[in-house]
């Protein structure tokens, strides 16, 4: 679950949402298993979502981590080169040098506008332009000497659209700004000339007519999870970060109908495919659920907690395979309501299956999960409990 740990609410008797939540199938995952609490990223940082994911299944943002274009861009399907430089992007309405809409009036479709400058080429790097969903696009330079190291057009905020600099002295920097930058301009000719344009202004709509880009990141390989885990691996998730996370680590990323990635997301069409993975014998799956992160970005901790006895309901069919299934339960970051952000506190981590030991702890929540048999595990840990308990710990001796 997304953002999961919180803080004590006053509004909820000074619990926290997962606190206050009806969760019977979680507590008993916790009174059958073993628990604990864990900081993703390390002690002492706040973990972004991207390097949040990457730290739980074992992989050192320092070494696999250089922005999160490259992540979103597969996640969209783009297969991504060593030494290609990718961003996220968004298409976005400019009036006289200013945005008024980040969004370009809730784009539905993205496609046309992708469509329309996807296959540039400037100097010797050729650009792909990808659509997303909405508004959204990513954007992939290819071609020798590029650096990521580079500042966003994107201004992430009101205002004019950033001329992007190179944030150090390499020719590498200087000519990837360069290029974002002629990049910029021939896209928002492109685009002012569009007829799909043409046609959103004759209907009162915003036309999307500039295509602001940020997150730049340099695609290198990374081991694949199986190859790591020698696990074959599926991945059920809705929103396109986490497709893109598994992707990435080389997961089989499944397309389930209703898995928006929202709040009205079919959690139970994820669970079920969650359990056709494990029947057909795929032996690591991984499950994400967006809604707990969103409700704490609004600060609504009822909706959380209300989101959290969902996923709860959802996943009761796991309870019938813990003597032959590992179920490990977490998120990837703290999200406190009251701070509408993420924050590096510690998130509550659950192990229940056949030959997990259990501990003393009756209850799935941040303050129980203090009392359970791994404290303070790292992110970069947890796959090594898993290990453990799935008897996969390597030997070291005689
Ligand atoms: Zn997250
Ligand atoms: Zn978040």
């Amino acid at each position: 679950m997304d953002g999961l740990g919180d803080r004590p609410i006053p509004e909820l008797g000074n619990l926290t949402p997962l606190e206050a939540a009806k969760t019977p199938n979680m507590d008993l995952l916790a009174k059958k298993g073993a628990t604990g609490f864990t900081y993703v990223a390390g002690l002492g940082l706040t973990p972004g979502s991207d390097v949040g994911h990457l730290s739980l299944f074992g992989y050192d943002y320092h070494k696999y981590y250089s922005g999160r274009g490259p992540i979103e861009a597969v996640g969209l399907g783009v297969k991504l080169g060593e030494g290609d430089v990718a961003f996220r992007g968004n298409f976005a309405t400019e009036k006289d040098g200013t945005i008024i809409d980040r969004r370009a009036g809730r784009l539905a479709d993205s496609g046309p506008f992708a469509a329309a400058l996807t296959g540039m080429k400037i100097e010797d790097i050729s650009i792909e332009v990808k659509a997303g969903t909405a508004h959204r696009a990513a954007v992939v330079f290819r071609g020798p000497g590029l650096s990521p190291n580079i500042g966003p057009t994107d201004p992430h905020g009101p205002g004019t659209a950033h001329t992007s600099e190179p944030l150090d002295g390499t020719p590498e920097a200087i000519k990837t700004a360069r290029i974002l930058n002629a990049f910029h301009a021939r896209a928002s000719e492109i685009l002012a000339a569009l007829p799909e344009n043409a046609e959103r202004i004759k209907n009162n709509k915003l036309p999307a007519n500039l295509l602001l880009v940020r997150g730049a990141g340099l695609y290198t390989h990374i081991p694949q999870f199986q190859d790591k885990y020698g696990m074959t691996c599926s991945c059920v998730a809705g929103g396109g970060l986490y497709k893109g996370v598994g992707s990435l680590l080389g997961m089989e990323v499944l397309e389930v109908a209703g898995a928006t990635g929202k709040l009205d997301t079919d959690l139970n069409a994820k669970v079920r495919a969650v359990m056709a993975e494990l029947d057909r014998g795929v032996e690591f799956v991984f499950m994400h659920a967006k809604g707990t992160d969103i409700c704490s970005h609004d600060g609504d901790a009822q909706g959380k907690k209300a989101f959290i006895e969902r996923v709860d309901e959802a996943i009761a069919p796991l309870l019938s395979v813990l003597d032959h299934v590992l179920v490990v339960v977490t998120g990837d970051h703290s999200t406190p309501c009251a701070l509408k952000d993420h924050s590096g506190d510690a998130v509550p981590i659950l192990f229940a299956g056949e030959g997990v030991r259990n501990d003393d702890v009756e209850r799935f929540g941040e303050r129980a999960c203090v009392h359970g048999a791994f404290p303070s595990l790292l992110g970069l840990d947890i796959m090594k409990v898993v290990n453990i308990h799935l008897g996969r710990a390597p030997y070291m001796g005689a």
